[in-house]
Formats: structure tokens, C-alpha cells, sequence
């Protein structure tokens, strides 16, 4: 047996071991992140119209592996409910946020649901746990690919992601029950109500850039008519039309 078979064979149980206690400290911290959201949505429950989130939302929130998703050397973070840099200026929102958001969809286990703004792929991974199909536009190419790298070595067979401008939706998969926005547009981009089935529910938030955001939830009625709620004031980076 050579020497370097020989070193492999006497650390590879010491790598299982070591990885096994990583998982174990990940799943206290997500533990802790899931008490968090519970506070959190209690706290905003008059703005936000909602005590509780759902079982389901909360399933998913415990687990998707969102140290997996943060920048290296930033894992240790990845569970406290604030935001994160992803790069290239962007960040991923709170964990209370993407639990607010996702249930504010109400997704259905049939659903196809449409996110614009990629990032670092975390929200698209709880999207992904809840729905049939999820497509996901990111504008900064780099950031599109490597969401979509992530994703697939993660298992999450049933997201879709596209680099491209997601202020016009994605025709070619349209309509879609659910849309989700997760940066701030200056206004209601009409291609996503467009491309919302009957029934559906758009979540995005609205407002100018710099002196923060309305989260409004749309619904779009059986006979198309929409009807409009403000949820909560939030501050997201801004949804922009300039590919980088
Ligand atoms: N949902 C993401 C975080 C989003 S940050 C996550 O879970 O990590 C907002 C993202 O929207 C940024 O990555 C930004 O580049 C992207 N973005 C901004 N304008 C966009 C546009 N017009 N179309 C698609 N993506 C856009």
C-alpha cells in the first residue's frame, strides 16, 4: 500500500467525524435562527398581519443550509438574523425576511413560482422546498452562475436559473402562480402582473432606493383584477435595468 493511500485511509474517518460535528453546530445555530424568526414575527405581527408563519415555511427555513450559501469565512454568521455580503455589492436579506416573503406567497406543493434576484441562491432553495418549479433571474452574470453551480451541488434539481434582466419576468415560462422580488423596484414592473396566473400573489417591495422600501403583497383575482397590500418598511438594494 503506498504511503499516500496509507494517510488517506487513517484521516478519512477523522474527515467524517469533523464533518458530522460541523452539521451538528450548523443545526444548533439554524435552531436558533428558526426561535428568531418566531420572535421576530410575533413582534411585526400587527404591520405584517401574521403571528405565525407556516408550518411548511418554517420546515423549509430549518432546512436549507445557509452557511452554504454566505461567502467563505463568513459561515459563522450565516444564522444570525441580519444581512450578509454576497458580493459584487449584493447581500442576502435577514432569514426573519425570506420567512416573512415566502409565506406571504402561500405556496402550494403544485406551484410554479417565479423569483427575480438571484443572488448567492439561498431564497430560491426555500422556494425550492415548497414548489413544483422555481425560476430565478439574477442580472449580474457571475452571481447567476455561481447560484446555479450551488444549487445543483446542493440537490435542488427542481430550480431553474437565468442571467438576464428579470424587470420583464420570464415570458417563456409565464404565467406563474407566485412571484417573489427580492430587490427594491422603484415601481410594480407590469410584466410581472402580467405574467401572473388568476389566483396568484406577487411579493415585492416598492419605493425609492435610498430612504427605504413599502414590502407590498399584489393578488390578482380570479377575473385579473389585482388588489394591493403594504405589508411592512423594508430596505433592499435596488432592482436595476444595467447588466454588470
Ligand atoms: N434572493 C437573494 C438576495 C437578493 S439581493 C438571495 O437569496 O441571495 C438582490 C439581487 O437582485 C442582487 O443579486 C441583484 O444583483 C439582483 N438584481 C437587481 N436587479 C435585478 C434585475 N433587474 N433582474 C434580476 N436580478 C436583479
Amino acid at each position: 500500500m503506498s504511503i499516500i493511500r496509507k494517510i488517506f485511509l487513517l484521516l478519512f474517518p477523522v474527515m467524517i467525524a469533523a464533518d458530522a460535528e460541523g452539521q451538528d453546530s450548523y443545526a444548533g445555530q439554524r435552531k436558533a435562527m428558526l426561535d428568531d424568526i418566531v420572535t421576530l414575527t410575533r413582534e411585526t405581527r400587527f404591520e405584517t398581519g401574521r403571528a405565525t408563519l407556516s408550518e411548511r415555511v418554517m420546515a423549509a427555513m430549518a432546512k436549507v443550509p445557509r452557511h452554504r450559501f454566505v461567502l467563505p469565512g463568513e459561515e459563522r454568521y450565516a444564522y444570525a438574523n441580519r444581512p450578509l455580503p454576497i458580493g459584487h455589492g449584493q447581500t442576502i436579506s435577514q432569514p426573519f425576511i425570506v420567512a416573512l416573503m415566502t409565506d406571504l406567497l402561500d405556496l402550494k406543493p403544485g406551484d410554479k413560482v417565479l423569483e427575480v434576484g438571484t443572488g448567492c441562491g439561498y431564497q430560491a432553495a426555500v422556494l425550492g422546498e415548497l414548489a413544483r418549479e422555481v425560476y430565478t433571474i439574477e442580472i449580474v452574470d457571475p452571481l447567476a452562475k455561481e447560484a446555479a453551480v450551488r444549487l445543483a451541488a446542493l440537490g435542488y434539481r427542481k430550480v431553474t436559473v437565468r442571467s438576464g434582466d428579470g424587470y420583464v419576468g420570464w415570458p417563456e415560462q409565464a404565467p406563474f402562480d407566485a412571484i417573489m422580488v427580492t430587490a427594491g423596484a422603484p415601481e410594480v414592473p407590469p410584466a410581472l402582473v402580467q405574467q401572473l396566473k388568476p389566483g396568484g400573489r406577487l411579493v415585492i417591495p416598492v419605493g425609492p432606493q435610498w430612504s427605504g422600501q413599502s414590502l407590498l403583497v399584489i393578488e390578482k383575482d380570479a377575473g385579473g383584477k389585482t388588489t394591493t397590500r403594504n405589508v411592512l418598511a423594508v430596505r433592499f438594494v435596488p432592482l436595476t435595468r444595467d447588466k454588470q
